[in-house]
C-alpha cells in the first residue's frame, strides 16, 4: 500500500531531534508564549525573508487575524480565488466581509491576474491570492493592480512554505502572508499551528495583540482580541522541522520531476510551472476528464490519492446565502471534476511514479 502522505515516516526520520525538543519544553515549565515561540518566530521570519513573524493557533486564524489587522469588516469586499480551500473564503466571511471570487488560469490553477480588475468595485479593500498546491501565484501583476487601486494584498501561503517567486522566498511580497502548520503541510506541526509573516511592523504588532486577547500587558485589553496562540510545544517541533524544510522540499521537487518524466505521454494534463516560479510541490495535481475512473484504478492498485478539492467554495452549503449558481464559476467547477492529487512527499517511495504510470495506461 502506498499512502498519499506518510506522516509517521516524517516523525521517525527526525525522532531523536523532535523528542529532545519536546522534552526541552516539558522541562522548561513554560507552556504558553515565551522564549521557544519567540525563537521560532525569529527563525521563520528569517527563512521567509520577512521582517516579522507572529505565531497563531492555525492557518484559518492567521487569515482572519491578518484581515482584521487591516481593519476589514462588515460591508467590505475581498477578492479571493474561486479555486481554493474553503478556509480562504471563510476567513473573509468570518469578519463580516464578502468574498468576491475570481477564476484561475486553468494552466496554473492559481488566480488569473487578468481577471482581477473586473472584480474590483467601490467596496473592494483586499486582494487575497493563494499559492495553491505550493505553486506561487503571479505576484507582480497582482501587486501592480493592488497599488493602482489602493488595495492591500494578503497572501494565503498555507501550501507553499519555502516556495520562491522570481528568486525571492514567499513571505513578504504582499502586505501580509498567512501560514498553516497543519500536520500535512510542507512545514507541519504535530497538531494545529499557524503564523503570519510581514515586513509591516504595524500589521505584525496588530496580529500579536489580537492573538492574545487584545492584550500587550496582562489584564490590560486594548482591543477585543481572541485566544489564538501557537503553543511552545509546537514551536519547538517546528524549529526542528524548519532546519529540514529545504531538504524535504528538494525531495518533493525530485518526485515532481519523476512524475513529469513518467507521465509525459500519459494524456493527463500535468502541472505547469512558469519560469519565474520555484514551487514547494505541496501537491502534485493532474487533470483528466476520466478522473473518477483513474482514481478507482489507483485505489485498486493500493495507491492513495486525494481530490483538492471536490466541491468548490461557491457550491458549498456554507456559502449558499451568496446564491451563486454552480456555472457562475465554470473553471472552478470543471477543475473540481477533473483534478486528482497523486502521492507526493519527502518520504514517497521512488517507484511510485512508475506504478502510477502503469495505472494510467492499463
Ligand atoms: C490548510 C489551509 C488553510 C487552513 O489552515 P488550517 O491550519 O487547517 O486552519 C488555509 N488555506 C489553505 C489554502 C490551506 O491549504
Amino acid at each position: 500500500m502506498i499512502p498519499f502522505l506518510d506522516l509517521e515516516a516524517a516523525y521517525l526520520e527526525l525522532k531523536p531531534e523532535i523528542d529532545a525538543a519536546i522534552a526541552r519544553v516539558l522541562d522548561s515549565g513554560w507552556y504558553i508564549m515565551g522564549a521557544e515561540l519567540e525563537a521560532f518566530e525569529a527563525e521563520y521570519a528569517a527563512y521567509c525573508e520577512a521582517g516579522y513573524c507572529v505565531g497563531v493557533a492555525n492557518g484559518l486564524d492567521a487569515l482572519v487575524l491578518a484581515i482584521r489587522a487591516l481593519g476589514i469588516g462588515q460591508g467590505d469586499e475581498v477578492i479571493v480565488p474561486s479555486n481554493t480551500y474553503i478556509a480562504t473564503w471563510l476567513a473573509v466571511s468570518a469578519v463580516g466581509a464578502t468574498p468576491v471570487p475570481v477564476e484561475p488560469d486553468p494552466a496554473t490553477h492559481n488566480i488569473d491576474p487578468a481577471r482581477i480588475p473586473a472584480a474590483i468595485g467601490p467596496r473592494t479593500k483586499v486582494i487575497l491570492p493563494v499559492h495553491l498546491y505550493g505553486q506561487p501565484a503571479d505576484m507582480e501583476p497582482i501587486l501592480a493592480i493592488a497599488r493602482d487601486a489602493g488595495l492591500a494584498v494578503v497572501e494565503d501561503g498555507a501550501q507553499a512554505h519555502g516556495a520562491r517567486y522570481k528568486g525571492r522566498r514567499l513571505g513578504a511580497h504582499g502586505d501580509i502572508v498567512c501560514w498553516s502548520f497543519y500536520p500535512g503541510k510542507n512545514l507541519g506541526a504535530l497538531g494545529d499551528g499557524g503564523a503570519i509573516t510581514t515586513n509591516r511592523a504595524d500589521l505584525a504588532e496588530k496580529v500579536a495583540v489580537l492573538r492574545n486577547y487584545g492584550s500587550r500587558e496582562k489584564y490590560v485589553n486594548e482591543v477585543a482580541g481572541v485566544n489564538s496562540r501557537l503553543d511552545p510545544l509546537q514551536a519547538a517541533v517546528l524549529r526542528v522541522k524548519l532546519t529540514h524544510l529545504d531538504a524535504w522540499n528538494t525531495r518533493r521537487t525530485a518526485a515532481a520531476a519523476a512524475y513529469g518524466a513518467k507521465l509525459g505521454d500519459s494524456g493527463l494534463t500535468l502541472p505547469v510551472v512558469p519560469d519565474w516560479a520555484e514551487p514547494a510541490w505541496h501537491l502534485y495535481v493532474v487533470r483528466t476528464s476520466e478522473r473518477d475512473a483513474l482514481k478507482k484504478r489507483l485505489d485498486a492498485a493500493g495507491i492513495g490519492t486525494l481530490i483538492h478539492y471536490p466541491i468548490p467554495p461557491h457550491m458549498q452549503a456554507a456559502f449558499a446565502q451568496m446564491g451563486m449558481a454552480p456555472d457562475a464559476l465554470p473553471i472552478a467547477k470543471r477543475l473540481a471534476d477533473e483534478v486528482l492529487s497523486l502521492p507526493i512527499g519527502p518520504h514517497m517511495r521512488e517507484e511510485v511514479p512508475a506504478s502510477v504510470a502503469g495505472c494510467v495506461q492499463p
